[in-house]
């Protein structure tokens, strides 16, 4: 079956202690979009600018991604400029220019309004109630957020909160969505906010994934060496929900492999700078490390 992204994309222009890279192709739905489409028929929802690279058009139709939902305005590209600290887990983001989504309001093709799983990736709550408007009767719904909403759009997030079944956010979102620093607490008060389940990102740590059976402590594949962290967790949520789509039967017992796959996705996602390295994988390479990460968490 197939999954609805929406999100951003964007160019991203990204500096770490080694390295400084402009306008590289970013955004969460490109980063969300590509991961899916290793496990199922992926149909990306979003806005580029005229000065979006044909490269880049061609890096998603390779991935044999529907873009008939990705319009392109007149104007410029989302453009998220950010730079790391040499812990490569502190960021700090320099720019933010809307560009042509300053004016974006997604209306899906009518073919695409039944779609069965809908990964709603960071962007503006808003938008994110609007693509869910025009949704009949999903299957699952999943949406990552940012602290940037937390702070400045708490009350549309709130009722965007009410009709997902799946919020996967960071452990320093979850404190400030919940207002408790105890992370178990945290969890018990977001899910009393909607979310059936609520999948906490603690980066190279790994993920919890709290819902109606109870934890699963999420394993993150451990890397030698990471280049660029921007967009993991918008693979990971991406990797998570092709992974979903592309199976059958039930969510709940399938949950957990899904997310271990989406931690796999993740993992390559942080080897390459934007989606360099993800670009470059198999489905051979997925299996391998999802093997790996099986051995290492037996006992
Ligand atoms: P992550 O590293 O998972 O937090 O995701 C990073 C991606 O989010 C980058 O590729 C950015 O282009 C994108 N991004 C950053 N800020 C925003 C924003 N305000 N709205 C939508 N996407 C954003």
């Amino acid at each position: 079956m197939s999954v609805l992204v929406v999100g951003s994309v964007a160019l991203d222009s990204i500096k770490t202690p080694r390295a400084d890279r402009p306008r590289l192709l970013g955004g969460s739905a490109s980063h969300a979009g590509v991961a899916a489409s290793f496990f199922a028929p992926v149909r990306l929802v979003g806005v580029v600018g005229d000065d979006f690279p044909a490269r880049y058009w061609s890096l998603f139709r390779r991935h044999g991604l529907d873009l008939g939902g990705l319009r392109q305005a007149e104007g410029r590209t989302f453009h998220w400029s950010g730079e790391y600290e040499a812990n490569l887990n502190r960021r700090r983001t320099l720019a933010t220019e809307l560009g042509v989504f300053e004016r974006f309001s997604p209306d899906l093709p009518a073919a695409w309004r039944q779609t069965p799983y809908v990964l709603l990736a960071n962007i503006a709550p808003s938008l994110q109630i609007h693509v869910l408007d025009q949704m009949r009767r999903p299957r699952f719904v999943a949406a990552d957020t940012m602290d940037l909403w937390l702070n400045t759009a708490m009350s549309d997030l709130r009722r965007l909160l009410r009709r997902v079944d799946a919020l996967v956010l960071n452990d320093t979102e979850a404190q400030q969505l919940s207002g408790s620093d105890h992370l178990v607490a945290a969890l018990g008060r977001i899910h009393r906010m909607g979310p059936r389940y609520v999948i906490l990102k603690k980066g190279e740590h790994g993920a919890i994934l709290s819902g109606p059976a109870g934890l699963f402590l999420a394993p993150a594949y451990p890397l030698p060496r990471v280049a660029d962290p921007t967009g993991a967790g918008d693979s990971f949520l991406g990797g998570m929900m092709g992974y979903l789509a592309g199976g059958d039967g039930p969510i709940e017992p399938r949950l957990r492999r899904a997310i271990v796959h989406g931690a796999v996705v993740a993992s390559f996602c942080c080897e390459g700078f934007g989606l360099r390295r993800t670009d470059g994988i198999r489905m051979a390479d997925i299996r391998q490390r999802v093997r790996a990460l099986e051995k290492m968490v037996r006992f």
